[in-house]
C-alpha cells in the first residue's frame, strides 16, 4: 500500500474530568473528519457512554472512529458501579478513590496502548505519564491543552523571573515581566506549586511531571482560538519554544448541545420571555464547590442588582444527600424565585444554549476556560470571578487583553475545587454586576467588544479559517511524520 493511502491511526486518552474529556473527545471526533484518519479513544466504560451518542454519529457519517474501554477498578477502591470520573461522584469522601482508581488505571492503560500500537498519542496534560509510554513505542505525543497560550506564557514568565518574591504582601501587584501587555497579578492570586513547589506536596509533584513531559512532547494542541491571543501564540513559539495548534472550542465547532437536546429545556422556555440582553447568567463550572457563606452572597448580590437571572447552583455535601435551602437568604425563594425575577438551577444546565439565547446580557463566571470561550462565543460579556487552577491568568486575558469582561475582585487561588478562600462579598458582586449591565459608556464598549470577539471566533472555525486551518495541517504533518 502506498504511504498515502495508509490511515493515521490517532489514539486519544481522556482524563475523568467532564470539563476536560469533553473537549478532548470532541476534538477526536474533529480529527476522524479528517480524510484518512481512524482515532481510537480510550477510557472506562461510563465514561465513554457518555460521549457514544457523538461517536455514534461520527461513525455512522463514515468516519473512523471508536471506543477502547477498559474496566473501572471502582470494587477495589470502594467506589459504587458507575462513578468513573471526578463530576460524577455523590459526596466528598468518593473523590480520593477516584484517585486512587485513576491511579490503578495507568498500567493497564499502558498495556492497551502498547497493544493496540497508535501511531501517535493525544492525551491530557494531566497524564503526564503517556509520554513514556510514547517514547517506549518511537511514536509522537501530543498534549490537549484545554486552556490558552495566554495563561501558559504568563506562567513560564512568573517561573523564569518570580516577581512575587519582591513584593512586601500577598495583596501587593506587581507587573509580569516580559510580555506583550502590561499584566498586573498579586502574589496571592498565584499557584501555590509555582511560589513554593517544595511545600505543594502531590500538586508540586504533578506539575514537575507535566512540565517536563511537556518538553518531551510533540507539541500542544489548544481547544482555543488563536486569533484572541496572536500575540501569546508568537511568545510561546519564540520564547518558550512551544510547537502549538489551535484548533477551537470543539463543542461549539461541532454544534453538540443542539443536536443532543432534543427536548428544549424550561430555562429556556422562561427566557423567551425576558427582555434582550437583560439576563445574568451565574454559572461557576462543573466542579466548584462553594461554602453556604458565599451561596448566601451570591444570592444577596442577585436579588440587590435587581436584574433577571439564571443562576445555576451545584451543590454536594458530606453524605451526598440532597441538600435543603438553608443557606438562601430569608425570604429569598418567596421575593425572587416564586415572583419570578429570576431563574435557580439545581440540575446540569444546557450552558450553550443557554449563553447563544438573546436574553442573556452578562455571564459571571468563574472563568473555567471552556465556560469563558463559551461566553466568548456566544458575544456576552463576562464578569470574572476566579478561583483555581489558571482562572486567574484568564481573568486578565479577558479583562486586560480582550477587554471583555469585568473583574469582581476574587483575589485568593484555591488549591482544590472546595473553595476555602475568604467569601466574595455581595457588594462586590452587586458593583461589577451594575458596573457591567448599567448601559454606561464603558459597559457598552465591553458589549462590542465582546461582539467583535464573537465574529473572530465564528470565522476561525470556517472553512478556511485558522482554527480549521490549522487542524488540516496538524494532521497532515503527524501523516508526514509517522507514515511517510
Ligand atoms: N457545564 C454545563 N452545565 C452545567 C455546568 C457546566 O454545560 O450546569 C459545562 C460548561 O458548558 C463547560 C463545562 O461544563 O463546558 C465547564 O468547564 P469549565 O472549563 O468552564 O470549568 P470546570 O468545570 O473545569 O471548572
Amino acid at each position: 500500500m502506498a504511504a498515502q493511502d495508509k490511515n493515521l491511526n490517532a489514539l486519544f486518552l481522556p482524563y475523568f474530568i467532564t470539563s476536560h474529556m469533553t473537549p478532548l473527545v470532541d476534538t477526536a471526533v474533529l480529527f476522524a473528519s479528517r480524510p484518512g484518519v481512524a482515532v481510537t479513544i480510550l477510557t472506562t466504560p461510563s465514561n465513554a457512554l457518555m460521549f457514544q451518542p457523538s461517536v455514534d454519529r461520527a461513525a455512522s457519517a463514515g468516519h473512523r472512529i471508536t471506543f477502547h474501554t477498559i474496566k473501572f477498578p471502582a470494587a477495589e477502591v470502594g467506589l459504587p458501579e458507575g462513578i468513573e470520573n471526578y463530576g460524577s461522584v455523590a459526596s466528598r469522601g468518593m473523590i480520593p478513590k477516584v484517585s486512587l482508581a485513576i491511579s490503578l488505571l495507568r498500567e493497564p492503560m499502558a498495556q492497551a496502548i502498547r497493544d493496540l500500537r497508535p501511531h501517535c498519542i493525544v492525551s491530557d496534560v494531566m497524564d503526564p505519564w503517556t509520554v513514556d509510554i510514547a517514547e517506549e513505542l518511537n511514536i509522537p505525543r501530543l498534549i490537549l491543552s484545554t486552556t490558552n497560550c495566554f495563561s501558559e506564557c504568563v506562567y513560564y514568565q512568573l517561573k523564569i523571573h518570580k516577581p512575587y518574591e519582591k513584593v512586601r504582601s500577598d495583596s501587593e501587584s506587581f507587573v509580569v515581566p516580559g510580555l506583550p501587555d502590561e499584566i498586573e497579578m498579586t502574589s496571592a492570586q498565584l499557584e501555590d506549586y509555582l511560589k513554593t513547589p517544595e511545600d505543594s506536596g502531590n500538586s508540586g509533584e504533578l506539575m514537575n511531571q507535566i512540565e517536563d513531559a511537556e518538553t518531551r512532547s510533540y507539541g500542544i494542541v489548544f481547544t482555543s482560538y488563536s486569533e484572541i491571543e496572536p500575540e501569546y501564540v508568537q511568545h510561546s513559539k519564540n520564547v518558550m519554544g512551544r510547537k502549538s495548534w489551535h484548533v477551537g472550542l470543539p463543542s461549539l465547532i461541532l454544534g453538540k448541545e443542539s443536536e443532543t437536546n432534543e427536548e428544549r429545556h424550561r430555562c429556556l422556555y422562561w427566557l423567551d420571555n425576558q427582555q434582550p440582553g437583560s439576563v445574568l447568567y451565574v454559572s461557576f463550572g462543573s466542579l466548584i464547590r462553594f461554602p453556604d457563606t458565599q451561596f448566601f452572597e451570591i444570592a444577596l448580590a442577585l436579588e440587590e442588582s435587581g436584574r433577571p437571572f439564571v443562576w445555576v447552583v451545584r451543590k454536594i455535601g458530606k453524605t451526598g444527600e440532597k441538600e435543603d435551602e438553608d443557606w438562601l437568604p430569608e425570604g429569598f425563594r418567596e421575593r425572587v424565585l416564586e415572583s419570578n425575577k429570576g431563574l435557580m438551577m439545581r440540575e446540569w444546565a444546557p450552558q450553550i444554549s443557554i449563553l447563544a439565547h438573546p436574553a442573556i446580557g452578562g455571564f459571571l463566571t468563574h472563568c473555567g476556560w471552556n465556560s469563558a470561550m463559551e461566553g466568548m462565543a456566544a458575544g456576552v460579556p463576562l464578569i470574572t470571578c476566579p478561583l483555581l487552577a489558571e482562572q486567574f491568568y484568564n481573568e486578565k486575558l479577558i479583562t486586560r487583553v480582550l477587554k471583555i469582561g469585568v473583574e469582581v475582585g476574587s483575589g485568593v487561588w484555591n488549591r482544590s475545587p472546595q473553595i476555602l478562600s475568604p467569601v466574595v462579598g455581595k457588594d462586590k458582586i452587586a458593583k461589577a454586576v451594575s458596573r457591567l449591565m448599567d448601559g454606561s459608556e464603558e459597559a457598552e464598549e465591553i458589549r462590542r467588544q465582546a461582539k467583535e470577539v464573537s465574529v473572530m471566533m465564528k470565522k476561525s472555525v470556517e472553512e478556511g479559517g485558522s482554527s480549521s486551518s490549522d487542524l488540516n495541517s496538524l494532521i497532515e504533518e503527524l501523516k508526514a511524520y509517522v507514515l511517510y
